[in-house]
């Protein structure tokens, strides 16, 4: 691979609204988007539903088809994507070195746009029940039939707690906000619409001690603060809201970072420590972290690439072959699959009744991804299954199935959140997956159930 202009690592709105800038001045950037590190590509807007304050959309934009339309538009003006985790990066040397996939790539220059993610509270039984009662992610799992009509609890006082614990109430009976000071710090009208909310009861001066229960959480252990007094609360899902941290340990160490890891820059700029290197959106923001000032810093850093780069003679500026580049498609919801519209060697169906027929009628590997409406994660997870399918040609098959349209099948299922993917063949199931994975673990193990014949 030749050396690369501009090298952007992270695909949230900082990373992509960098790409835009430095596609449309004919860099040809980079973008390394992350896989499994530091979260799901796309970023921290793509498990948020409905992002309200992002300009340019009145009624509000779901976070994943924000981050869709932005992703759309950083690749219609010439991005290139490598769609995994970026695993060493050695600013030791000029042209700087990036491995990602076990493959060098080197790069005159570099944004780092690898965000934030979410903290973990480390309660003796965490890992026990996580996934079994305990999510980081309301957004992602709150639609899972475990938690419909149950009492359920969010810990954090901040905006991510508020949306929350608002969000949760379209499921369970009632929410219980856990908050350990005696304040909010979530902005006025979230704190607004949580006290307004009869279905949310908000514990003051409360710490989560531990969870309980037996397959699956049943209640949780708090402690008063002030009193030291402890009580349980019974609770079938318990959701962690209480802030990030940065993703910099690529760089720890190589430019210059505070007591919290967080990237320093010039004030107001995002040039770093280091020459030719440049930070945008939360990894450099500790304060404002908003999807809108993550975009402006990117756009900043591309500007600044740019000019750092042409300073020093260095850019090497691609010509188009077509200055206008055509309109992009945005990805289309799969309609829901009936009787009329069936079709039994389609790869990708939708729906109880695809499902049902291509579970009992087909004898090619079955794969049935669970997911709900405004889980960040299945939009990640979707196209990487769809691809899979077309590579194979046809040797085996896809149903989605929507957890909050099929509550009764993903309960059967035995699905825990979304997304979750289960393999069948022949009516028996070979293998779950929970999350996003890489797409070669699917094709492996659809390769080998067909040699199972
Ligand atoms: P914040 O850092 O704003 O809030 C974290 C919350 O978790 C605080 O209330 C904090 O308590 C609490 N907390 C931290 N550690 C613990 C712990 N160990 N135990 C219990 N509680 C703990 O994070 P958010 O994710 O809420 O928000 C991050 C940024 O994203 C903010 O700028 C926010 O405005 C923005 N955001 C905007 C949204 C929107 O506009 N739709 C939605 C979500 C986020 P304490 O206050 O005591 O420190």
């Amino acid at each position: 691979m030749p050396i690369q202009n501009l090298v952007i690592v992270g695909s949230g709105p900082a990373g992509y609204t960098a790409a835009i800038y430095a596609a449309r001045a004919n860099l040809r950037p980079l973008l390394i988007t992350g896989f499994q590190a530091g979260g799901i590509p796309g970023g921290q807007l793509m498990t948020t539903t409905f992002v309200e304050n992002f300009p340019g959309f009145p009624n509000g934009v779901i976070g994943p088809e924000l981050m869709d339309l932005i992703k759309a538009q950083a690749l219609r003006w010439g991005t290139g994507l490598v769609e995994a985790d970026a695993e060493n990066i050695d600013l030791s040397k000029r042209p700087f070195l990036i491995e990602a996939e076990g493959k060098p790539i080197h790069t005159h220059s570099l944004i780092i746009a690898t965000g934030a993610s979410a903290i973990r509270l480390g309660l003796p039984q965490e890992k026990i029940f996580w996934s079994r009662g305990i999510s980081a992610c309301a957004i992602c799992d709150g639609a899972t039939p475990q938690f419909r009509k149950e009492e359920l609890g969010v810990v954090g006082g901040g905006d991510s707690a508020c949306e929350e614990a608002v969000y949760l109430t379209k499921f369970g009976s009632h929410v219980h906000l856990l908050v350990r000071s005696a304040q909010l710090r979530a902005s006025a009208a979230m704190v607004d619409r949580v006290l307004a909310n009869p279905m949310i009861t908000i514990h003051w001066d409360s710490e989560v001690v531990d969870v309980e229960g037996g397959d699956w959480m049943t209640r949780i252990q708090v402690k008063k603060r002030k009193s030291g007094k402890t009580y349980l609360l019974p609770l079938r899902g318990l959701f962690y809201a209480i802030g990030h941290k940065p993703n910099s340990e690529l760089v720890l160490g190589q430019v210059k970072t505070n007591s919290k890891g967080y990237i320093l820059t010039e004030p107001g700029r995002p040039e770093t420590s280091v020459e030719g290197v440049f930070a945008a959106g939360d990894i450099s923001d500790s304060e404002w972290r908003q999807g809108i000032t993550a975009a402006g810093s990117g756009c900043k850093a591309a500007l600044a690439a740019e000019r750092w780069l042409s300073k020093n003679g260095l850019a090497d500026f691609v010509e188009r072959d077509v200055i206008e580049p055509s309109e992009v498609k945005t990805s289309t919801p799969t309609e829901i699959t009936t009787e009329s519209n069936y079709e039994p060697d389609a790869l990708w169906q939708k729906g109880s009744y695809a499902l049902r027929k291509l579970y009992h009628d087909s004898n090619r590997p079955l794969l049935v991804v669970y997911t709900s409406s405004a889980c960040g994660p299945c939009y990640v997870l979707k196209p990487q299954l769809r691809r899979v399918l077309e590579e194979l040609e046809g040797k085996a098959q896809g149903v989605e199935i929507d957890i909050e349209i099929d509550q009764d099948i993903a309960l059967q299922a035995g699905v825990g959140g979304t997304p979750t993917v289960q393999l069948f063949k022949e009516k028996e199931l070979i293998k779950e997956w929970t999350g996003v994975k890489q797409r070669s673990e699917f094709k492996k193990q659809i390769l080998a159930s067909l040699k199972t014949v």
